[in-house]
C-alpha cells in the first residue's frame, strides 16, 4: 500500500476546539493507531471555508456552515495510520452525534449535527486535496 493510502485529514471544528477538547479527542485519535504528521492551528476565513464546503454549496445547511466553520480557531491535521480514510470515519462516528456510536469522537464530544466536533475525509482523493488545502508537503512528516 502505497504512503498516498494511508494518510487522512482532520479538523477539530470550533465547536470541540473552543470547549477544550482538543487534547482528549487528539489522545483519542493516537490511541486508536494514528500518528499527527502534520498540525496546526488556524481559523479560515468565511471565503476559504466556502471553498472548502464547495461541494455542499447548493445544500440548505451551506451558509450557517460556513459561518459555523469560520466562527473560531480550529486545529487543522494530517493522519497517517494503516487504512486511514475508513479507520478515521469509524472513530469519528455518524455526522448526527443523536446516530453515532459509544466510543466514537461525535458521541462524546459533538453539540449538534453541525457543530460535530471534528471533521473526516471521505475518500483518499478528498484526503489529498483537504490536507494540501492546509499544508504543504513541507510541512509534513512521516513518523516512521
Ligand atoms: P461528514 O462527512 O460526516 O462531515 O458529513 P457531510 O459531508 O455530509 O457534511 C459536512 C458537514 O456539514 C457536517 O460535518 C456538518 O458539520 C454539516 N452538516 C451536515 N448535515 C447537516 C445538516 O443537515 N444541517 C446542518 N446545519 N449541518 C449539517
Amino acid at each position: 500500500m502505497s504512503k498516498k493510502t494511508n494518510t487522512t485529514f482532520t479538523m477539530i471544528k470550533p465547536d470541540a476546539f473552543k470547549d477544550g477538547n482538543s487534547g482528549e479527542i487528539l489522545a483519542m485519535i493516537e490511541k486508536a493507531g494514528f500518528r499527527i504528521v502534520a498540525g496546526k492551528v488556524t481559523q479560515l476565513s468565511l471565503e476559504k471555508a466556502g471553498e472548502f464546503y464547495a461541494v455542499h454549496s447548493q445544500r440548505p445547511f451551506y451558509k450557517d456552515l460556513c459561518a459555523y466553520m469560520s466562527s473560531g480557531p480550529i486545529f487543522a491535521a494530517i493522519l497517517e495510520g494503516q487504512n486511514a480514510v475508513e479507520r478515521y470515519r469509524k472513530l469519528i462516528g455518524a455526522t448526527d452525534p443523536k446516530n453515532a456510536e459509544e466510543g466514537t469522537i461525535r458521541k462524546k464530544f459533538a453539540r449538534s449535527i453541525e457543530a460535530n466536533a471534528v471533521h473526516g475525509s471521505d475518500s483518499d482523493e478528498n484526503a489529498d486535496i483537504e490536507s494540501a488545502f492546509f499544508f504543504s508537503s513541507f510541512e509534513q512528516f512521516s513518523a516512521k
